[in-house]
């Protein structure tokens, strides 16, 4: 095996490597590359790590463009293979050309945005970019008791927290008079009627396929009762399309176009009575907007029918409709009908929980936006409905943050450990294993350290442990604290290796959750608050940063005049 070989080999990885994780590649991740790649020519570990720890440093120090194009001449298959991983893996769109796809994301403004409208909210903006299109943020605010004037700030600061920008944004409610107008056009076409049957006989009457006296209505009365409905003299009424009553769809069933709602609206207040229903406002704005591929999930496919048969009706232009199956997490349900009563009952802290798959809380939890695309998109856009694991979630978000978070000491539930003939250490540790430009700081060590209970609690007197990157200790006494004592610094083969910090610690909570369902009931047990010692080191993190501790996890720091809290991510 010649060394010119693994040192090409190794070049190519890393360069694949590093263009990968923003310009840096990470050595164990190349080590591993090298060794599959040239696993025929039964090259040994010992031979290829020096060669690659050497290439790796070499390569990060280009720019990325520099890498890009050493790469492109060295491996260009690898190089393509990369970029379609790293940006998109989406399907094309039919009938799709560059720069006429239009697309958007139809929030109602009700809530904080969760991860099922962030998969919505992704693949309609990734689309948009994939054809150089248009994207536009529209709020479908047409039920005033559902609308909350909160939300629609709330919502678009959750969409530019994800990433998401978008070219045009408008609310439905502020298109009510074209609504209307379209409304008369198909009362005059004798294509709608005002219903003012009670709700129960109307939803009888869908049910067993029969049609009610107000369908006989001629079609001047009609408009006569719209305008009755608008100008407040009637109640109770509702605009249905004619449909037919016999249809084996039953969303076909002369559904329901028009209702009163007597609420006020955030943003029209009383102005307006009469709103249009989801099928009605969904399918005239997804054309009159321009929109060419609306996405919606899969729950309406029986209504398409409906979307299609009003913009012919109207002759509007008919938008290329996709569906996509609901994205949910298992364990971590999205409905306001579960999470509601959690909160008025104090159970979960708020919409920004880091139990829940709400984009804020996931964010509080230390999953960054990037990690959150790449599961949307790794989830893709198929019919099938399925419940997703959140350790995918995890995955993707370790995988980015990684390379970049620095590493602090953190034990938790502490116990006193007193060392005899400690020598007393000045030691410079790094803050990443890898990328050296992270820095690092200096741990001075004395007789008195803290190590994990969970850990001590396996070992007995006599035996001998390491504390991690520092030296043996052996256990002379065991009881409220340990009493040890120096055991020398040559590394014994499987002695245990525990976390420490010194006495110089600082004291934090960190917020551990769990699923907080289980067999779709609220899990007690969810959420973990556990004490521990961190470094002192850890009081300068800033707000918002993540880190590892060792030997326990990524954690997203909150740092409010020198509190710290820690936010558990995962392992
Ligand atoms: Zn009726």
């Amino acid at each position: 095996m010649s060394t010119d070989k693994i040192h090409q080999t190794a070049r190519i990885y890393a360069l694949q490597n590093a263009i990968q994780f923003e310009g840096k590649a990470n050595s164990k991740a190349v080590i591993g590359k090298v060794i599959a790649a040239l696993q025929k020519e039964r090259v040994s570990p010992k031979d290829v790590i020096p060669v690659v720890n050497i290439v790796v440093k070499e390569v990060n120090v280009l720019s990325l463009e520099k890498q890009i194009a050493e790469l492109k001449k060295l491996a260009p298959e690898l190089l393509k293979k990369e970029k379609k991983e790293r940006d998109f893996s989406l399907p094309e769109l039919p009938d799709a050309k560059k720069g006429k796809v239009v697309t958007r994301f139809p929030p109602e403004p009700n809530g904080y945005l969760h991860i099922g409208h962030a998969k919505a909210a992704i693949v309609d903006y990734e689309y948009a970019k994939m054809y150089d299109g248009k994207f536009i943020l529209r709020f479908d605010d047409t039920n005033p008791e559902n609308a909350q004037l909160e939300f629609y700030d709330a919502q678009k600061e959750d969409l530019r927290w994800l990433g998401i920008k978008w070219d045009e944004e408008y609310n439905t409610s502020d298109h009510l008079e074209t609504h209307y107008k379209l409304a008369e056009q198909l009362i005059k076409q004798g294509d709608a009627y005002v219903c003012k049957c009670p709700p129960d006989a109307v939803k009888d009457g869908r049910f067993h396929g029969k049609e009610c006296d107000c369908r006989a209505v001629s079609n001047e009365k009609n408009l006569d009762l719209w305008k009755d409905m608008i100008s407040s003299s009637v109640e109770g009424a509702i605009l249905r399309l004619r449909g037919d009553m016999k249809c084996a769809n039953t969303a076909m069933r002369d559904p329901t176009l028009f209702r009163i709602i007597d609420k006020p609206h955030p943003r029209h207040g009383d102005k307006y009575r009469v709103w249009p229903t989801y099928d009605f406002a969904g399918a005239v704005e997804d054309s009159l907007s321009g929109v060419t591929h609306p996405f919606r999930t899969k729950e309406y496919e029986l209504r398409d029918e409906c979307y299609f048969r009003l913009l012919e009706l109207l002759k509007l232009r008919k938008p290329h409709l996709m569906e996509f199956a609901r994205l949910s997490i298992e364990g971590m349900p999205v409905s306001k009908r579960k999470i509601k009563p959690l909160i008025d009952k104090k159970l979960v802290s708020g919409y920004d929980d880091i139990r829940l798959p709400t984009l804020r809380g996931l964010a509080k939890r230390g999953i960054i936006p990037e990690a959150i695309k790449q599961f949307v998109i790794s989830q893709g856009i198929s019919k099938t409905e399925s419940s997703a694991a959140f350790s995918l979630v995890e995955a993707f978000n370790r995988k980015l943050v990684d390379p970049i978070a620095k590493r602090y000491f953190f034990v938790g539930y502490p116990m006193k450990l007193v060392v005899k003939n400690a020598p007393k250490q000045k030691k410079s540790i790094p803050l990443h294993p890898t990328d050296k430009n992270l820095g690092s700081r200096t741990i001075k060590t004395d007789s008195t350290f803290f190590i994990p209970k969970a850990d001590m609690d396996k070992l007995s007197v006599g035996d001998i442990f390491r504390l991690k990157d520092l030296y043996n200790v052996k256990i002379t006494k065991k009881n409220k604290e340990i009493f040890g004592e120096y055991a020398g610094e040559e590394l014994i083969a499987d002695s245990a290796k525990l976390q420490w910090t010194t006495d110089n610690f600082m004291k934090m909570i960190v917020f551990v959750p769990g699923l907080l369902f289980e067999k779709d009931e609220y899990n007690p047990n969810s959420l973990e608050k556990l004490v521990g010692y961190a470094e002192e080191a850890v009081s300068s993190i800033k707000s918002g940063e993540i880190v590892q501790f060792e030997r326990f996890g990524f954690v997203r720091i909150e740092n409010n005049k020198n509190k710290i809290t820690g936010f558990f991510a995962h392992k």
